[in-house]
């Protein structure tokens, strides 16, 4: 098996998808752990330009004109191609939901698995990913000779600044793709949460999770919230919900901030929520179980019932008013 490994860059509408730079340098610390090399590919057509602003790492690129628009088929036959031609050892992808859709057919068309959503990459390699809702830590290593496929997750991986000189970009025309092989039509792309409120500027945020149990519950928080003077956000579940808006959510299908502080009600610590409030200064989670992952990054911990913490931790600042 090859020590070289190859990063799937993901581009679209604007430009770059910001989650293919945390990719690359997941792949590179890859490479750096197996001694090989890392290289990276960009699927589409036309797509030469934007190949040839990746600085630092050779770069391949897949064209066609059935890879003009996205497709599931269309990037699985491709990129069965071009692992065939180049032999890398382990392809890198972003944790991405256009990934989430081909990735794991590609891994199964080539006889071998997806290990999905990681978060760290250790000596081995050993991939790290969480198990139920970050309660737990799995680490797996790839067995055989077959290609490993890993996709990264969100905010795991710092995305390196672009520095370096031009290194090789390769053309690699794709062969043999014709319009019988997509069956498919991709949707409207998932929209990410919109942003017209804009909570990256909040000094202090207090976020409500599944734990509030009812929408008419929320009204604890709110009045939490406007007794600190702070900003009202939430976890997908709650937007998801339709209890507050999409333009609330903190994590990573939604907003990342980094207030002074950020009071988590409610709100288990999945990965997902982590990647978007893990800049705050200081973190305060309530909680009634002892054991959620968000007491590992809360700088103040209460593990109490949130129906008696909130309401004593308001009537306290609004008697200190
Ligand atoms: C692709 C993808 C993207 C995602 N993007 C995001 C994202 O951007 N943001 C996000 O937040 N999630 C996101 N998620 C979802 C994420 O994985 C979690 O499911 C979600 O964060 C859990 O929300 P929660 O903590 O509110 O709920 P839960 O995980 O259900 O946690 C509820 C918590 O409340 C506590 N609790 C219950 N009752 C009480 C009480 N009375 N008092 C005190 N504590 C109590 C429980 O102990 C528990 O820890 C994403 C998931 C996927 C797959």
């Amino acid at each position: 098996m090859s020590n070289d490994v190859m990063v799937v860059m993901q581009t679209g509408g604007a430009g770059w998808h910001k989650m293919s730079f945390e990719a690359l340098a997941a792949g590179k610390l890859l490479a750096q752990q197996t001694g090989g090399a890392c290289s990276a590919v960009v699927l589409g057509k036309d797509v030469q330009s934007r190949a040839e602003e990746l600085l630092g790492v050779s770069v391949l690129v897949a064209e066609h004109e059935l890879l003009a628009e996205y497709s599931a088929d269309g990037w699985v036959a491709a990129l069965e191609q071009v692992i065939a031609e180049v032999k890398p050892g382990y392809v890198v992808f972003p944790h991405t939901y256009q990934v989430r859709d081909y990735a794991a057919k590609l891994a199964t068309r080539m006889g071998q698995v997806l290990i999905g959503d990681v978060t760290a990459i250790h000596d081995g390699p050993v991939f790290v990913r969480q198990w139920m809702q970050g309660k737990l830590n799995a680490e797996y290593k790839h067995v055989g000779d077959g290609v490993c496929f890993v996709s990264v997750q969100a905010g795991s991986f710092a995305a390196h600044e672009m520095l370096g000189e031009q290194l090789p970009v390769t053309r690699l025309p794709v062969t043999g793709l014709d319009a019988a092989v997509i069956r498919t039509k991709a949707g409207e792309p998932f929209r990410e949460a919109a942003q017209t409120v804009d909570l990256s500027a909040a000094q202090m945020i207090v976020s409500v999770g599944r734990g509030i149990g009812e929408q008419e519950n929320l009204k604890l928080v709110e009045e939490l919230a406007s007794a600190l003077g702070a900003e009202l956000a939430a976890s997908r579940p709650i937007c998801d919900a339709g209890w507050l808006p999409m333009e609330r959510q903190v994590g990573s299908s939604g907003q990342t901030v980094a207030p002074k502080v950020y009071l988590a009600v409610g709100i288990s610590g999945a990965i997902q929520h982590l990647v978007g409030m893990k800049g705050a200064k200081t973190v305060i989670a309530i909680n009634k179980d002892a054991d959620a992952p968000i007491f590992e990054v809360a700088d103040v911990g209460v593990i109490g019932d949130l129906f008696e913490v909130v309401p004593a931790l308001t009537k306290a600042l609004q008697s200190r008013a």
